[in-house]
């Protein structure tokens, strides 16, 4: 018997990517491949790469130096050395990279990495093998399902992509270029999925999709299906205790998902909602095509179905044309709503898309200085928020063994860390806790007796924050 080869994935980016990895894992087992986290001794490294800001695709190719390093001192010692490029920067760039990186064997778009066993055989064949297309075949039907081991070995909370690709063409965005356009994965197709994943031991699911809720994959009565109805339908799997959904878009926030967070218990009163910006003149330059009334109006429907829900958001400093008024607004958006955390990067223009022929950039020193205080206010509102968790009983579903002996570590439904001393049994149950103190990011609790009053429950960030 051979014995088998080894693969090191290393993921950037989005918790798209991350599931990516996990489905290209799943689908080199057949071809006698096992997973190690140490590309030292990796026969096969997949970089899964990410388009989304110049510094991320960046990173590909500094890795692909040190990657060449690698695969000499290999070959020095025997051993055959295989390099593939998968994700984003696969799709832009394509043969590029081989001119740039010589030392790639394969380059494989994000919607074809069902072909992985094909196209590395094509480059033991001929040397290299490419394939960025958008094949007309759907790589879902086509994945091997992971084995019961490997869904237990990644714990109980998995992610499940329900929705893939984008057609809202924000300006500065690369991935309704790199992604292609929206397809929704069938209902029984994904409720087939979940039961597997909750068979075997998941108790929590996150619905991916660039653009989550734009989702209307086909129903069982042939009928496309809204992202509430199919929460509504995940949330009746044995087994599933807490559902989640990533990434929205304000626009597409139909009433049937704000039902859901009504009437469905399951589904986590923490919505991510990016905005961007604070600036109507911004969003509309970035073709978000919603207002800022717009997104507080969403906001303020979803806070009405569930007193507790919280928020976070993405934002862009720095888009071409961006006054400090335009700024300031976006300040006063984040005050006025009061977010649980967020993201926010400095703006990069992407080739390829219609931002990056805009001329109005903003001077470098501006950006570092409106990224610096947007950080700060996001900071202060997440330390607010997590405060004021302090002396509250929350529920906590526990994930793992925390670094720190004797500690099980979880998440509240606002995803935040919370550690407490405990026996490794209760990984996979969602328990009550009581938090007693804060350590950076994460809470500090000891298990309790009694269930979250629902006074607890009431999401900190509409009183406390953005005053
Ligand atoms: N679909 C999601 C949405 O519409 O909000 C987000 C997708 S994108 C993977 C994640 C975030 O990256 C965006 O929300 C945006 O804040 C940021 N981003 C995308 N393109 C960018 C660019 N050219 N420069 C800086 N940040 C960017
Ligand atoms: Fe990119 Fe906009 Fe689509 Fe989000 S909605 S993926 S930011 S184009």
């Amino acid at each position: 018997m051979t014995p088998p080869r080894k693969l090191h994935i290393k993921s950037y980016g989005c918790q798209m990517n991350v599931y990516d990895a996990q489905r290209m894992v799943d689908t080199l087992a057949p071809e006698g491949f096992v997973e190690t986290a140490n590309a030292e001794e990796a026969d096969l490294v997949i970089l899964n790469t990410c388009h989304i800001r110049e510094k991320a695709s960046e990173k590909t190719y500094s890795e692909l130096g040190r990657l060449r390093v690698a695969r000499e001192e290999a070959a020095r010692n025997g051993r055959d050395l295989r390099i593939a490029v998968a994700g984003c920067v696969a799709q832009a760039e394509g043969e590029e990279i081989i001119r740039r990186a010589p030392v790639v064997d394969v380059v494989v778009g994000p919607q074809s990495y069902h072909h992985l066993p094909q196209l590395l055989a094509r480059a033991a064949r001929n040397g290299k093998a490419i394939e960025t297309e958008f094949p007309a075949e759907d790589k879902f039907t086509f994945l091997p399902q992971p084995k019961s081991d490997a869904i237990r070995a990644r714990g109980v909370s998995a992610f499940v992509t329900v929705q893939e690709g984008c057609d809202k063409f924000c300006t500065f965005c690369v991935v309704p270029y790199t992604r292609g356009a929206e397809v929704s994965r069938p209902v029984d197709k994904v409720v087939d999925d979940v039961k597997r994943l909750a068979d075997n031991g998941v108790r929590e699911l996150t619905l991916i999709g660039q653009n989550v809720n734009a989702y209307h994959g086909e129903g069982p009565d042939g009928r496309p299906w809204p992202l509430g109805k199919l929460l509504h339908r995940l949330a009746t799997v044995p087994g599933i205790k807490r559902l989640r959904y990533s990434t929205s878009h304000p626009r597409d926030v139909e009433d049937s998902l704000i039902e859901a967070h009504r009437d469905v218990p399951a589904l986590m009163p923490f919505v991510h909602l990016p905005v961007q910006s604070g600036s109507d003149r911004i969003l509309a330059a970035m073709n978000r095509k919603h207002t800022v009334r717009d997104y507080i109006e969403v906001i303020d429907r979803f806070r009405h179905a569930r007193q507790d829900i919280a928020f976070s958001s993405d934002f862009i400093v720095g888009f071409p044309g961006e006054s400090a008024q335009d700024f300031s607004a976006t300040l006063a958006l984040v005050m006025q709503i009061g977010y649980a955390g967020a993201y926010s990067f400095k703006y990069s223009p992407r080739p390829g898309t219609p931002a990056a022929e805009m001329r109005e950039m903003v001077q470098a020193s501006d950006m570092d200085e409106r990224l610096a205080r947007l950080q700060e206010l996001i900071d202060s509102q997440q330390s607010a928020f997590n405060r004021a968790a302090i002396g509250t009983t929350v529920d906590v579903l526990f994930e793992r063994a925390a670094r720190n002996r004797g500690q099980i570590v979880g998440r509240t439904a606002y995803l935040q860390p919370a550690h407490v001393m405990a026996s490794s049994d209760i990984i996979g149950e969602v328990l009550p806790v009581r938090i007693e103190g804060l350590e950076r990011y994460s809470l500090l609790g000891e298990l309790a007796t009694t269930a979250p009053a629902q006074s607890a429950r009431t999401a900190p960030s509409q009183t406390t924050i953005g005053a």
